[in-house]
C-alpha cells in the first residue's frame, strides 16, 4: 500500500458518518506501519469498542470502512471469512458495516465473521511455517486470498450505488 496520513485515512472513509470520521482513532502501530508490506491496513478503535476500520486500495485509491463488531461471543470455534484462520469462539467476532451513500441511508448493512482483533493480515501470516516450497505456496495464496476477501467486502459496502 502506499504510506497514508491520519487524514488520508479519514477521508478514505466510505461508509462513516461526519462524527464517526472526526472521531476516529489510529493505533499506536500507525506511525511505524511498514506501508510496503501491507495488503490492507485494519484496526479496532482504541477510543471507542467494538469499532474498526478496513483500508484497502481499490484501483490504487485508499479505500476503508467503518466496522462493528456485535455484542457477545460465541461459545465456539469458528473460521474468519477473510483469513480462514480457525479462532476459538472469543477471538472472532461478527462484523457489520453499514453500507455507503443512499443503501446505508436506508439502513442496509453487510456483515461477515472476522478475527475479533481484525489481526487477519498477521494472523495468516502466522497461521503456518515458511519452510517447504509446497507450504509457502499455500501459504502465499492465503495471503492473496485474504486480501481478495478483504477487498470484495468492501466492495460489498460500497455497492453499485456509490457514486464519490
Ligand atoms: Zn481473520
Amino acid at each position: 500500500m502506499q504510506p497514508l496520513t491520519e487524514e488520508q485515512v479519514r477521508s478514505a472513509l466510505v461508509n462513516a458518518t461526519a462524527d464517526e470520521r472526526e472521531r476516529l482513532a489510529v493505533p499506536m502501530s500507525f506511525v511505524l506501519a511498514d506501508w510496503d508490506h501491507l495488503d490492507f491496513f485494519a484496526w479496532l478503535d482504541p477510543r471507542a469498542r467494538g469499532r474498526g476500520y478496513v483500508i484497502v486500495e481499490r484501483r490504487g485509491i485508499p479505500t476503508g470502512i467503518v466496522v462493528r463488531a456485535a455484542h457477545g461471543s460465541r461459545s465456539h470455534a469458528a473460521l474468519c471469512n477473510m483469513c480462514h484462520t480457525m479462532q476459538p469462539g472469543n477471538q472472532v467476532a461478527l462484523f457489520t458495516a453499514r453500507r455507503a451513500g443512499a443503501a446505508g441511508e436506508r439502513g442496509d448493512s453487510v456483515g461477515t465473521y472476522m478475527c475479533a482483533d481484525l489481526g487477519c493480515h498477521e494472523n495468516v501470516r502466522l497461521a503456518a511455517p515458511l519452510a517447504p516450497s509446497e507450504v509457502r505456496a499455500s501459504v502465499d495464496r492465503r495471503i492473496d486470498g485474504t486480501r481478495q476477501r478483504v477487498e470484495s467486502f468492501v466492495d460489498r459496502v460500497i455497492g453499485a450505488e456509490w457514486r464519490r
